[in-house]
């Protein structure tokens, strides 16, 4: 079933169509990267899954449920909101920024104190140390982890991010990125994020909807949009140089692997990439390599040539 479906939903400004007929069917457990220029209606159509903004014409419902037959406090309370900037307040503590929510939902102190303990440590923020601080005397990227922990305080279903991380640097960004992943894997949550950056959605998304002029021009994985790309705009969007490396960059090494041990010094991740596995065996010389799982166990092997195979045009 769909965690959020949107139906033909438009969203006008007098003549002006800010989202135009837009549908997609969102599945739980998965992450939609919205992608597009600036202006394009991105954040318009997160806005209105949370009721921040009010839908023109057409239907949005959440776990089945009809937004517009819930009260918009109810129903922004049921699902994270995260913005560029955190929106952390400047004057509470990272645990009380943390506890908003269940604060608002009347959890009791020791269910949000637990909470708050399990979400810093579930990002790597030692509650001992950082609990008691002030979002000021965070870096930027801490700041943007417990901005996703606050939004992920009351066990939501779905989480909207509207450029979650387009305030970090490259580095920290990527960090964040992969934090993400791992938490989303965690807790299964279904995650709608808006970015203007093509390689973020490649990043994120199990699925990506690429937005223009208040339409969506594409709406399916990264690897329909890279290999088979519905709108001139798309092509644009993700570039004609390097797609092979893109294309080897979306599959893990794991869903590639021949189950053929070999005779080769290299062993290498199954979750790495094959852009990844490339990489290492051009960098080692070797035509070749096996692919253990985390424990250890080989898996079977790679070579050079499979890899090509599965970076050519389709
Ligand atoms: P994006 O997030 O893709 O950059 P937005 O969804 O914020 O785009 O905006 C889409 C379009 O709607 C833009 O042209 C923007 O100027 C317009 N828009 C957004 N909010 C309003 C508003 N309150 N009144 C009039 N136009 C608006
Ligand atoms: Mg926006």
């Amino acid at each position: 079933m769909s965690m959020i479906s949107i139906r033909q939903v438009s969203k006008c400004y007098g003549t002006f169509a800010a989202v135009d007929d837009v549908s997609m069917e969102i599945e739980q457990g998965t992450i939609t990267a919205l992608v597009g220029t600036s202006g394009s209606g991105k954040s318009t159509v997160l806005r209105m899954i949370n009721r921040l903004t009010d839908i023109s014409t057409g239907t949005i419902e959440v776990n089945g449920r009809d937004i517009m037959s819930q009260s918009p406090t109810a129903l922004r309370r049921s699902m994270g909101y995260v913005i560029q900037g955190n929106g952390l307040f400047p004057h509470r503590t990272v645990a009380q920024n943390i506890a908003t929510v269940p604060q608002l939902l009347q959890w009791s102190t020791q269910a949000i104190t637990q909470r708050v303990n399990e979400l810093l440590e579930l990002f790597n923020l030692d509650p001992a140390v950082y609990a008691h601080k002030l979002p000021h005397q965070l870096s930027g990227g801490q700041q943007q982890r417990v901005g996703v922990a606050r939004a992920l305080a009351a066990k939501p279903q779905v989480l909207l991010m509207d450029e979650p991380f387009g305030a970090l640097d490259p580095v920290i960004r990527h960090k964040a990125q992969v934090d993400l992943l791992a938490v989303q894997q965690q807790c299964g949550i279904t995650i709608m994020l808006v970015t203007h950056d093509m390689e973020e959605a490649f990043a994120l998304g199990h699925k990506i909807a690429v937005m223009h002029a208040g339409k969506v021009l594409q709406y399916g994985t990264p690897e329909d949009i890279l290999v088979r790309p519905a709108h001139p705009f798309c092509t644009q969007l993700t570039g004609t140089t390097e797609r092979s490396l893109k294309l080897l960059a979306l599959i893990k090494a794991q869903d590639y692997v021949t189950p053929q041990t070999l005779n080769t010094p290299l062993t290498l991740p199954a979750e790495a990439t094959l852009r990844e596995v490339l990489a290492e065996l051009t960098w080692q010389g070797q035509p070749a390599a096996n692919i253990a799982n985390s424990a250890g166990q080989v898996l079977g092997s790679l070579t050079l040539q499979q890899i090509l195979r599965a970076g050519q045009a389709r």
